[in-house]
């Protein structure tokens, strides 16, 4: 069993909702880039590395399982 398990990081994921073929709006995650948008206040959102997965090798994504927060 070679196969590796990873998981998208729940830093920096992203959800959206798509309308499947039924008509049901269903919830979707998108992996995300390794960054996050950070409200700081009075300049707004910056962008900044996610510090969940921000210095890993494979942004958006982390090694095995792992449970959302
Ligand atoms: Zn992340």
């Amino acid at each position: 069993m070679t196969e590796s398990m990873r998981t998208v990081c729940h830093g920096c994921r992203q959800v959206t909702q798509y309308r499947d073929d039924a008509g049901n709006v269903r919830p979707m995650v998108l992996p995300g880039n390794g960054t996050v948008w950070v409200d700081r206040a009075p300049g707004g959102m910056v962008e900044e590395p996610c510090p969940v997965c921000g210095d890993s090798d494979d942004p958006g994504w982390l090694p095995g399982f792992v449970p959302p927060v």
